[in-house]
């Protein structure tokens, strides 16, 4: 068939329609819709998160034996974990995208050291939505990756570097910023780095 033809009945189909393009034509509703998701979502996160510390410490109650607490905890980080870590992106995604339509420009430019440099550098625990208490050189707070009830998320305020004894997650300002807002790490850099690029 004539290329020409197809292209006049379909007008868009060499235009695939960016997520910006999609949100700018219904940024009227986006903006009243999507800060309702997120609070919707944030309210689930938080059921889910107590749901979840409350069976811990039934399991705990339950029984002294270490196999036993080891397979149910096992059972619930496969079950209830999933569903946390789905909804975290969730959360990412709709957060991604009211910043789009907040117009927000989606960074661009070339990373230089200074730029990463100065990422680095970002204080990690503003970033993170996390209650700290202050021990010596460091914050300890609630892992904000993983549902617990004792604090063991660790900021190391010399090293501008986060590590958790519950989950084992170690992060940096850079690698935080990319897994809460679920952009890659040019996007975390561009964003955290401000004017130095
Ligand atoms: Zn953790």
């Amino acid at each position: 068939m004539d290329k020409a033809f197809l292209s006049d009945r379909l007008p868009y189909q060499n235009h695939k329609l960016t997520q910006a393009e999609v949100l700018e034509a219904f940024a009227t509703d986006a903006k009243q819709i999507i800060p309702a998701l997120i609070s919707e979502l944030t309210n689930h996160r938080k059921m889910l998160v107590t749901r979840i510390g409350d069976a811990v410490t039934l399991i705990n109650a339950e029984s002294e034996d270490e196999a036993f607490r080891y397979y149910w905890t096992l059972w619930l980080a496969l079950n209830e974990g999933e569903e946390l870590r789905a909804l975290e992106a969730k959360l990412a995604r709709h957060r991604r995208m009211l910043s789009v339509i907040a117009g927000k420009p989606t960074p661009t430019g070339r990373l230089t050291d200074g730029a990463i440099e100065a990422a680095r550098d970002y204080p990690i625990q503003d970033l993170l939505d996390v209650t700290f208490r202050r021990s010596g050189n460091r914050l300890v707070g609630l892992c904000p990756f993983h549902a617990e009830k004792s604090p063991s998320f660790y900021v190391f305020l010399n090293q501008n570097k986060a590590h958790c004894f519950g989950c084992q997650k170690s992060v940096d300002s850079i690698s935080a910023y990319m897994e809460l807002n679920g952009c890659d790490f040019k996007a975390a850099v561009l964003a955290l780095a401000g004017g130095v690029v």
